[in-house]
């Protein structure tokens, strides 16, 4: 039996930067960590890819999924679904390998609640000024949703002391190599290596 992976989840308040943080995490060489891609009823953006970037799916269908308990999580973020696909998580965790989340904070705050032993990375804004500027710069948003996602990220902000780090995303390579350092650290943190010695101890 390989050891079990970890779960390591990268949240913050939207505009952060979570998703270019978590491409660019992806991209850099000799990343072991699978990518739990999420499900949205948002509608699909351009240049996104079904499997990729999301599983787009109806609101009937995601609400199905749900009712099922085939979600580790789900939000409703600005009017629409967000969520973790379960089956992919315990398969992907049970075959040895370390996957990664990125997700908004109500659903981060859900997992901990089901996987206490989860390691929570919040991503931080240098200040809330440029949290707005690169909302408004992202050019894909009307007004009102702008609006309401800058009242949710302050929200967001607040939940900081529940995460087990915080990394601030002043540059992308800078806060990729501390999720790097992070997620390294992890893996040599006792709990971590003593269970994985109890597993090998019980077969
Ligand atoms: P966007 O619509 O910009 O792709 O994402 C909006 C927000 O939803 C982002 O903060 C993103 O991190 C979050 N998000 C993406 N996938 C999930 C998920 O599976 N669960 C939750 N709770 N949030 C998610």
């Amino acid at each position: 039996m390989p050891e079990k992976g970890l779960l390591f989840i990268l949240s913050g308040p939207s505009g952060v930067g979570k998703g270019t943080v978590r491409k660019a995490l992806f991209e850099s060489e000799g990343i072991g960590l699978k990518y739990s891609v999420s499900m949205t009823t948002r509608h699909q953006r351009k240049g996104e890819v079904e499997g990729v970037d999301y599983f787009f799916r109806t609101k009937e269908e995601f609400e199905a999924l749900i009712a099922q308990g085939k979600m580790l999580e789900y939000a409703e973020y600005v009017g629409n679904y967000y969520g973790t696909p379960l089956d992919y998580v315990k398969k992907t965790l049970a075959d040895g390998y370390d996957v990664f989340l990125e997700i908004e904070v109500q659903g981060a705050m859900k997992v901990k609640e089901k996987v206490p032993e989860g390691i929570f990375i919040f991503l931080t804004p240098p200040d809330l000024k440029e949290l707005k500027s690169r909302i408004v710069g992202r050019g894909t948003d009307d007004l009102s949703v702008i609006e309401e996602r800058m009242k949710v990220s302050q929200q967001e902000i607040e939940m900081m002391s529940h995460y087990d780090y915080a990394v601030v995303n002043d540059q992308i390579d800078s806060a990729v190599s501390k999720i790097r350092c992070i997620i390294e650290s992890e893996h040599c943190r006792i709990a971590n290596v003593l269970g994985s010695y109890e597993e090998m101890i019980k077969e």
